[in-house]
C-alpha cells in the first residue's frame, strides 16, 4: 500500500458518464477519457485489505488481484498493472466496461465510506495498455500438435480459445451467427460495449 492514510484525505470520485445531449448525437459508449491523475489519486484509496474481500469469490469472479493493481496504479506503474491484471483476465476492457462491479459493492472502505473506483481503474489500466501499444498478439513459442475445436465465440468461448492457444494448442472456434463475439456482439448493446472494442480483441486474437 502507497499510501496509508489515502483512504482517509481523498473522497470517491468516480468517472462522469458521458453528456446525455452529446450521446444522443451518436449512441456511442457512455465512457469519458481517463485522466491518469485523477486515477492514480483514486487508487491510492486502497487499504490494501488484509482479507480483500474485493477479490474474494462473491467480490470478484476471476479473482483479479485488484489491490496490487491499485498499488501499482498509485506508483504509477501502468504497465505492470496491465501485466498484473491479465494474469486473471482475458479481456478486461469488457469486464471494465459492462461488469456490474461486485468487488465495489464488497470493497472493505465501502463498510464507512464510499468503495475504491475498481471498475474505472481497470477500464484505465487495458485502454491505456491498448493506447501505448502494450497489448499485442502472443502466439506460443512451439506448438503441441493437438488440436481443439470451440463451440460458440461467446467471451467464455474466445477465453477458452485463447488460454489453449497460449499453451501451444491449434484452436478453432465456431460460431453459428454471422459474426463472432457471441453476448459481446448481439447482447450487449453499443453505448456500454461498443463492437470496435470486441473487433480489437478479435483481431488480436
Ligand atoms: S476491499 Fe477495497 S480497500 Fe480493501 S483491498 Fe479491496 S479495493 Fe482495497
Amino acid at each position: 500500500m502507497g499510501n496509508p492514510t489515502g483512504f482517509k484525505e481523498i473522497a470517491r470520485d468516480q468517472a462522469e458518464y458521458r453528456e446525455i445531449e452529446t450521446r444522443l448525437t451518436d449512441y456511442g459508449e457512455l465512457y469519458t477519457p481517463i485522466i491518469e491523475d485523477h486515477l492514480t489519486r483514486q487508487a491510492s484509496r486502497c487499504m490494501d485489505c488484509g482479507i480483500p474481500f474485493c477479490q474474494s469469490d462473491n467480490g470478484c469472479p476471476v479473482s483479479n488481484a485488484i489491490p496490487e493493481w491499485n498499488d501499482l496504479i498509485y506508483r504509477d506503474q501502468w504497465k505492470d498493472a496491465l501485466m498484473r491484471l491479465h494474469k486473471t483476465n482475458n479481456f478486461p476492457e469488457f469486464t471494465g466496461r459492462v461488469c456490474p462491479a461486485p468487488c465495489e459493492g464488497s470493497c472493505v472502505l465501502g463498510s464507512v465510506d464510499k468503495p475504491v473506483t475498481i471498475k474505472n481503474i481497470e477500464y484505465a489500466i487495458v485502454e491505456k495498455g491498448f493506447d501505448e501499444g502494450w497489448i499485442k498478439p502472443e502466439p506460443p513459442e512451439t506448438r503441441t500438435g493437438k488440436t481443439v475445436a470451440i463451440i460458440g465465440s461467446g467471451p467464455a468461448g474466445l477465453a477458452a480459445a485463447a488460454q489453449l492457444n497460449k499453451t501451444g494448442h491449434k484452436v478453432t472456434v465456431y460460431e453459428r451467427a454471422d459474426r463472432i463475439g457471441g453476448l459481446l456482439t448481439y447482447g450487449i448493446p453499443n453505448m456500454k460495449l461498443g463492437k470496435n472494442i470486441v473487433d480489437r480483441r478479435i483481431n488480436l486474437l
